[in-house]
């Protein structure tokens, strides 16, 4: 349970806002404002309110002060996204930060330089913390790909001052919520990517929440392999052959039911229009690779979610970068999709590759929720508690709270 912005007084305060505004850059001009654009609603929503809104968060890994990682730069693009100046000081604290501020209006909104030029703030440090929060009332962290770190912008904050989610923070956490914590079932997972060795915790966590767990990609080969299947040439971690046979067991265990290819797309070489062809799973020429799964997997897959009211998705389910091995991935992205918009699937995905394969699909925005936020989506796909939720957990006694928490 977290308290949400609705539940906060705002008017006249001075609101430390944690936003995600990391986005990419060139030459000193960002290149992609998304983060930007989605973090809008929040501030401008707090600036309606009366607050004095005061925008935390970092750029890049700088390594003490590097003018290179300056969030001057975010200045105008952020002013274009929330519609009004933004004003700006060169530190996070000290004198300059405390005199923008002290000038401020209600309604106004100012960003600060990147806090990360303070060691103390990956470290979470006690004091920098509280001198941060000098400069403040209250805390809102809209920042969920960050949350999977204690740092003290992300963590430390909400522990010295009243906190809230802001709403991409509430909206990330209400779509996870539905998906894992309390799904309308049956709900299945779909896991792919390359390698097993990566997401051993995501898989043991999901095969105890899921009722089908389907695999798929570069993984899904080390998984026919442990069952004594022949995969030739394709990614194989072969000394994942016994973990592979222990989630097997585990989702026996827990009665959750894996689907696992039957089919696949293979070919002799890792390239654009390699010349390709279907086999069995029991028929893969030791010469060649498995690049996709084949089209009767994708059907059975397909098949299996038209039981399902619910679908989480980290993976693709072949090397979808280079066609035609984008196939399988395609189909079954674009009938969840479709089962989305007719409201019968519940559909929630993310992870790096994921946003990517999803968006070359053309379902990235046709999905229920695809999450951005990368390293803290599968933290939590690996039922891993995210220290920057966990210090927005308010007791039910205290009132002002919504029960969608993590
Ligand atoms: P991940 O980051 O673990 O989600 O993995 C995504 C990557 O897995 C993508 O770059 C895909 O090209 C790759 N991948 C998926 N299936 C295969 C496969 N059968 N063989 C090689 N790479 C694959």
């Amino acid at each position: 349970m977290f308290r949400t912005i609705d539940k906060l007084d705002v008017k006249g305060k001075r609101v430390l806002v944690r936003s995600d505004l990391n986005v990419p850059a060139k030459d000193g001009k960002v290149t992609d404002t998304t983060r930007i654009d989605r973090s809008a609603a929040t501030l401008t929503e707090l600036a309606a309110k009366g607050a004095k809104v005061i925008v935390l968060t970092h750029f890049g890994r700088p390594k003490g002060r590097e003018d290179k990682y300056s969030q001057k730069l975010l200045v105008e693009p952020l002013s274009k996204a929330v519609g009004k100046p933004v004003a700006w000081a060169d530190d996070c604290i000290g004198p300059e930060a405390e005199t923008l501020i002290a000038a401020m209006k209600d309604g106004d909104i100012a960003l600060l330089e990147n806090v990360r030029f303070h060691p103390d703030e990956e470290q979470n440090g006690f004091d920098f913390a509280k001198t941060l929060a000098g400069l403040g009332d209250v805390y809102v962290n809209d920042a969920f790909s960050t949350a999977h770190r204690a740092h003290a912008s992300t963590e430390g904050l909400a522990r010295l001052l009243p906190a809230a989610a802001g709403r991409l923070m509430q909206a990330e956490l209400e779509a996870l919520g539905k998906a894992l914590e309390h799904p309308e079932k049956p709900v299945a997972a779909i896991v792919g990517g390359a390698k097993v060795s990566t997401k051993l915790d995501l898989l043991g966590n999901l095969v105890a929440r899921v009722d089908y767990l389907i695999i798929g990609g570069g993984m899904a080969n080390t998984f026919l392999f442990a069952q004594g299947k022949s995969v030739g040439r394709s990614l194989c971690e072969k000394e994942m052959a016994d973990t592979a046979r222990e989630i097997l067991e585990k989702a026996k265990a827990a009665k959750c039911h894996i689907v696992l290819p039957t089919d696949a797309v293979v070919a002799a070489e890792f390239a654009e229009n390699a010349p390709s062809r279907v086999v069995s799973v029991d028929a893969v020429p030791d010469d060649m690779m498995i690049l996709d799964a084949g089209p009767a997997s994708a059907e059975a897959v397909i098949d299996r979610l038209g039981g399902c009211k619910t679908l989480v998705w980290n993976g693709p389910f072949g090397a979808f970068e280079i066609k035609p091995f984008d196939a399988a991935t395609n189909a079954v992205a674009q009938w969840a999709a479709e089962r989305t918009r007719q409201g019968r699937l519940l559909t929630v995905a993310g992870g790096g590759d994921t946003v990517s394969a999803l968006a070359k699909a053309g379902v990235e925005d046709k999905f229920s929720y695809v999450s951005t936020a990368g390293g803290a989506f599968l933290e939590w796909l690996e039922g891993k508690e995210l220290p920057g939720v966990a210090a927005l957990h308010v007791k039910p006694e205290s009132g002002g709270c919504m029960c969608a928490g993590h």
